[in-house]
């Protein structure tokens, strides 16, 4: 376990508890509630943050709808509503590190990782901030004497609700679209980890974004999330999180038909066939369930690997998992940080037990390793069944089943019987099987000899059966956030 000399104090840390940004105001919840936000790799308290309840969003929805019918906002040129964007990318990269202190502190992702958050946050704001000036209507075929056309419009008020894993990159993929098409944001974090959406809130006042555009609420979900998605004043609610909170927020939409977007968990399968580079597959394969401490949605927990080189893969794949140093997020040397909760942390290890239960083994990890802190080593589980909850259940934690198959149509059935779709991968130097299994894998993603690529904004993501509804970036991202308006004139 690699512990660093000493670990940084960020000034944001310093004085009272966090407040909630409702219109441009720094604000105490109503109640005067606050909670302790935790640091997981020493389980201390970082700072308090405000609790919000349901008049804190009464408050924060009517200041969005201020500032969506402000002209400040509303009556801006496209070329404006760029600059603004670009000058939050900016004051994001302006303060890069901070924000990747305050993440690393926050969530426990290894320091190199919270920078790769910053970095691709201001790529995807950047990303962002091209469209506004490229948001077309249609001219349509229209009879004689009459002119038919359509124009996308914002939709009002979007509430950004976000996990606590890549709490900033969450929150920019929200605030990107949200912004771009002309929206306003209520941003609630998780928890867990939300001193980065509080930092750049704070950062936001620095550039001229009208007050109230985005407004940072903190809170539990139960409470300000509940009031959030079922406050008829939200005219669409943009959610990363789980599945079944996932099903609850869309129950909850019917009230006034909010639109609703849902980025949800996965349980996705590697597939690694024989005739692949085994050694950039072992590699792929470990770090598609291992980055992030395996708390990443897309993790590529079922690993499928041809028997005939089951062995061999085994080998490979263990020797690539001992490269995955344990510590603290601010040792250079780490390359998996601590789980982000007490709570998660019981859930993640309870499986141990459960795969045992179940009859599987534990081939590599598994156990724990009794230093403070919330750390799992990386953990193979083999003598797996597709059918297993290990198999079938999100753990979100270092934890990856290793199962076998024998054809293709075997292998793809397995894949597929899962009641996730979020991302999948294949390895083989096969081309023509690579894109016939690419064709038939149920999953928003398929990645092709890598794992984990992700790109700032440029193609959609999101998931296919109950990984999610609707998709963020790509050009599907601007139809979420719009409705389409007709226009038909008797000339
Ligand atoms: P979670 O569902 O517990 O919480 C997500 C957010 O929802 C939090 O802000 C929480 O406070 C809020 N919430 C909880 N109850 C609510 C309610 N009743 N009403 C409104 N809001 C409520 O998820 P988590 O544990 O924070 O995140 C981990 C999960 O997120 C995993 O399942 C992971 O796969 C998923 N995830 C998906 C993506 C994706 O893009 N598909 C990305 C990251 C994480």
């Amino acid at each position: 376990m690699l512990a660093p000399a000493d670990r940084p104090s960020p000034d944001f840390l310093k004085g009272g508890p966090k407040k909630l940004l409702i219109g441009g105001e720094w604000i105490s919840a109503r109640s005067g509630e606050t909670i302790e936000t935790i640091d997981p790799t020493t389980e201390q308290a970082l700072t308090r943050v405000a609790v919000a309840g349901p008049e804190d969003v009464e408050a924060a929805v009517a200041a969005a709808r201020r500032a969506f019918e402000d002209p400040s906002w509303s009556a801006i040129t496209p070329y404006r509503r760029s600059r603004i964007l670009l000058q939050i990318a900016d004051v994001i990269e302006d303060n890069a590190e901070e924000l990747a202190t305050l993440e690393s502190l926050d969530m426990g992702a290894p320091l190199s990782l919270s920078r790769w958050f910053v970095s691709h946050s201001v790529e995807v704001v950047r990303h962002y901030a091209g469209w506004p000036t490229k948001i077309y209507g249609q001219t349509a075929p229209s009879g004689p004497g009459q002119f038919h056309y359509t124009v996308r419009q914002a939709l009002g008020v979007v509430a950004g609700i976000t996990g606590w894993n890549g709490p900033l990159l969450q929150a920019v993929w929200k605030l990107g679209p949200a912004l771009a098409t002309g929206n306003t944001l209520i941003l609630k974090p998780a928890p867990q980890s939300p001193l980065t959406a509080l930092r750049l809130g704070e950062l936001l006042q620095a550039t001229d974004l009208p007050p109230g555009v985005v407004n940072v609420i903190t809170g539990d979900g139960p409470t300000a999330g509940e009031a959030i998605i079922t406050h008829p004043g939200v005219d669409k609610v943009s959610f990363t999180g789980s599945t079944a909170v996932g099903k609850h927020v869309l129950q909850a939409s019917t009230g006034t038909l909010k639109r609703v977007t849902l980025e949800l968990g996965g349980k996705s399968p590697n597939i690694v066939f024989a005739d692949a580079d085994l050694k950039a597959a072992a590699a792929g394969a470990a770090l598609g369930f291992l980055a992030g401490t395996g708390q990443g949605c897309v993790a590529g927990t079922r690993i499928f690997v041809e028997e005939s080189v089951r062995e061999e893969f085994g080998r490979l794949l263990a020797g690539e998992l001992d490269s995955y140093t344990m510590g603290d997020p601010f040792h250079p040397g780490t390359r998996m940080g601590p789980l982000a909760s007490r709570e998660h942390y019981n859930r993640v290890t309870s499986y141990f037990g459960i795969a045992r239960e179940e009859g599987a083994r534990l081939r590599h990890g598994g156990e724990l390793t009794g230093d403070p802190g919330l750390f799992v080593p990386p953990t193979v589980i083999d003598n797996v069944t597709n059918d297993m909850r290990i198999a079938q259940e999100e753990i979100f934690g270092p934890v990856a089943a290793l199962m076998s198959f024998t054809d293709e149509a075997e292998v793809l059935r397995l894949a597929n019987d899962s009641d996730y779709g979020l991302a999948s991968a294949v390895w083989t130097t096969d081309l023509a099987r690579a894109h016939r299994v690419a064709a038939r894998l149920q999953a928003g993603t398929v990645w092709i000899n890598t794992y984990g690529q992700m790109t700032a904004g440029t193609v959609p993501f999101g998931g296919f059966k109950q990984s999610g509804i609707g998709r963020e970036h790509g050009t599907d991202v601007l139809d979420a956030f719009t409705e389409t308006k007709t226009v038909m004139v008797q000339l």
